[in-house]
């Protein structure tokens, strides 16, 4: 059990970790880091760290659960028995099977599924590290992943929390504020298209706050998304453009 420490948030406006109320965890993503999947991508989200890698779009299995008109995508959210203090038992439970819809349901809207009609698309998410946060951070990384596969996209799409914490409203919590602050608030957003896909609220907030963590959220979100680009654009300058046969 965490012990509730005596303050999240000093006089001077500082929070445990030494952020100040509207600043964001360091942020650090990688793409392609894993040969075997079509498209993978890693994040470091404050002290979270998260693999995703996206497979197709490929043929159905079981084919029963195809679509004559689009392509299917499939989430898995997976919490490595060791990424959290006490040992989490390897088996699905109810928090992941439920990530892993909340997940599913943030990336399609971002997708072009109508142009595989029958196909599969899979994104497996291994939190290997957890520090709050973790489905806003699975979010960010699995959609870079379906972008290395090239699965084609209306807009990345990447996620962050604002919630609150000794009546004060602040940006993307960590695993103490989570648990002792009063209020969270997961957003995921595609920046370009301005449209939110992804909304959930968990404790109490007066209808004031609840936008004001919002925007703080979004606001977190635009800046996490320069990095997303950036991270995509690393991985493909480093591609030597192919040689030009001579002939
Ligand atoms: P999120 O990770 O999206 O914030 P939750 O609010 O459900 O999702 O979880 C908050 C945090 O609680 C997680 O990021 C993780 O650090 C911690 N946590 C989740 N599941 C467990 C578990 N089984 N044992 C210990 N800590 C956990």
């Amino acid at each position: 059990m965490n012990e509730k420490p005596e303050k999240l948030i000093n006089k001077k406006g500082i929070r445990l970790d030494g952020r100040k109320a509207d600043e964001l965890r360091p942020v650090k993503l990688e793409v392609g880091i894993l040969p075997n999947a079509d498209g993978s991508a890693y994040i470091e989200h404050g002290k979270n760290k998260i693999l995703a890698a996206a497979f197709g779009p490929r043929e159905m299995h079981p084919k029963h659960l195809s679509r004559p008109d689009r392509m299917v995508l499939r989430c898995r959210y997976h919490m490595a028995p060791f990424s959290v203090g006490e040992r989490k038992s390897p088996a699905p439970s109810r928090r992941e099977i439920e990530l892993s819809k909340v997940i599913r349901e943030s990336l399609e809207p971002s997708l072009f599924l109508e142009y595989y009609p029958r196909t599969g698309v899979d994104v497996f998410i291994e939190v290997l590290q957890a520090d709050g946060g973790t489905r806003c951070a699975s979010i960010t990384a699995a959609s870079l992943a379906l972008a290395d596969a090239g699965i084609p996209m209306r807009d990345l799409v990447v996620a962050c929390a604002a919630g609150k914490v000794e009546d004060k409203v602040v940006l993307d919590l960590f695993d103490t504020e989570d648990k002792v602050g009063s209020a969270d608030v997961p957003v995921a957003f595609m920046p370009n298209l301005n449209a939110v896909t992804l909304l959930q609220m968990d404790g109490q907030l007066t209808p004031d706050e609840f936008e004001k963590a919002v925007s703080m959220a979004i606001g977190g979100c635009r800046k996490i998304y320069e990095l997303q680009k950036e991270a995509l654009k690393t991985k493909y300058m480093l591609i030597e453009p192919e040689e030009e046969d001579e002939e």
